[in-house]
């Protein structure tokens, strides 16, 4: 039987350097992460000792230049971001985080002492970064953020609550967006300063295999050269969300092709009224929809690789992949489910474990109904938030 991608001849779309990264990334997620996930998943388990194999694969940062980044083009991280999230949203996210927020907030706008500073230790995996954006009362709408950072002296007090901030509690150092006389700005801020407290949220039943926390600054006093000095208003952290997004709307499509392969391997083998349920149409009728979702998910990301490969990925294009592509992966793992029938809602098969895991990336960097807004603010003009 051929699989997901053999029916799409996706290999004949990548170059031999997008399938190495591939080959690699789905070894990795393979041997390393899939053997203990749905332990992990069951025990809130995040498996830091993986995080400086990852660095040493050049999985960390994979698509920046310079500073100890491996300098993958933009489809080879795609690509890989499919490979771990075949295995587990947890750990795209992890990539995404570490790669897309954080290290490309200090790419982006960091100074020259803090990118030596930080990325190539980040790269390599010698520390993690966490990306702290959201609050308690402002998630799609960050402009209403209440975190301060105000000038003291020759250095600057960090006072405020985050909320959801991956990996804050194992981070090294967060980037945190605080507001300030001269607008919201991002700040490099070491875990280990008095006044940094990170819990993580103990009670979630979605990513249960990565980690997301509270975040208190309580007066946390930063030296002057803590802030990025390229970082000149909410736009700066917008602009880190797309990169976070391009490898979102790839990587969903690794757990819709989970779904879709546990799905068609079950149909051949469940019978039912004596012959396998995947010779019934309404079983066929459900995985052919599975595999045009994931065709369609897989050649929209695939575009959006080209654009980002020549820059010219516009905005709007990222908002109709994550929006489109996530809610996909969600439909294609739902059916998946429904094939399973009673066996689908167990940690037999990974399909219920990662449906779980979609409903927070529906919500993460952009709910629907934010991209929504975006699609149609482009397609008219106005504005509806
Ligand atoms: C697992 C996980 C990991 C995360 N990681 C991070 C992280 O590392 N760093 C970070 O900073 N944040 C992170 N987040 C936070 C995430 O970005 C927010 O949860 C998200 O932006 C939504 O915010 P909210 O939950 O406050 O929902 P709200 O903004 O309160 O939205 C509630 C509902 O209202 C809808 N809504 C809001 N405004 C409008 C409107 N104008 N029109 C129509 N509908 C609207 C929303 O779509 C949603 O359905 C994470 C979240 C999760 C669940």
């Amino acid at each position: 039987m051929p699989t997901p991608d053999e029916l799409l001849h996706l290999d004949d779309l990548l170059t031999d350097e997008e399938r190495g990264w591939r080959d690699r990334a789905r070894e990795f997620a393979r041997t390393r992460i899939l053997p203990t996930i749905d332990d992990d998943f069951e025990a809130k388990h995040f498996r830091t000792g993986l995080v400086a194999e990852l660095g040493a694969a050049g999985f960390l940062g994979m698509h920046l230049e310079g500073y100890g980044a491996a300098g993958a083009g933009a489809v080879s991280y795609g690509l890989a971001c499919i490979e771990f999230e075949a295995v587990d949203s947890g750990w795209r996210t992890f990539l995404s985080v570490q790669g897309s927020l954080a290290m490309t907030a200090i790419s982006l706008f960091g100074s020259e002492e803090q990118k030596q500073r930080w990325l190539p230790a980040m790269a390599a995996g010698g520390a993690v970064g966490c990306f702290a954006l959201t609050e308690a009362a402002s998630g799609s709408d960050p402009a209403g953020m209440t975190t301060t950072a105000v000038r003291d002296g020759d250095g600057w007090v960090l006072s405020g609550h985050k909320r959801w901030i991956g990996l804050a509690s194992i981070a090294d150092i967060a980037v945190v967006w605080a507001r300030t006389d001269e607008g919201v700005r991002g700040f490099l801020v070491e875990t280990g300063v008095p006044g940094f407290t990170a819990t993580p949220i103990d009670t979630k039943l979605s990513m249960r295999a990565s980690v997301q926390c509270d975040v208190v600054l309580e007066g946390v006093r930063v030296p002057a050269d803590a802030v990025l000095p390229g970082s000149t208003g909410l736009g700066s952290a917008f602009s880190c969300l797309n990169k976070a997004r391009f490898g979102i709307a790839w990587g969903v499509m690794g757990a819709a092709r989970t779904c879709l392969e546990a799905a068609v391997g079950r149909s051949l083998v469940r019978e039912s009224f004596g012959r396998p349920i995947g010779q019934t149409q309404l079983v066929q009728q459900k995985l052919a929809e599975m595999f045009v979702s994931y065709e369609r998910g897989m050649l929209l990301a695939l575009h959006l690789g080209r654009l980002e490969e020549r820059h010219a990925l516009d905005p709007v294009q990222l908002s109709v992949a994550k929006l489109d592509n996530v809610r996909q992966a969600i439909s294609v793992a739902s059916l998946a489910r429904g094939i399973l029938a009673g066996d689908g809602v167990t940690s037999e098969f990974p399909v219920m474990r990662h449906l779980a895991n979609l409903e927070s990336v529906r919500t993460y960097e952009g709910t629907d109904e934010i991209h929504t807004l975006v699609i149609g603010r482009a397609l008219t003009g106005l504005s509806a938030f």
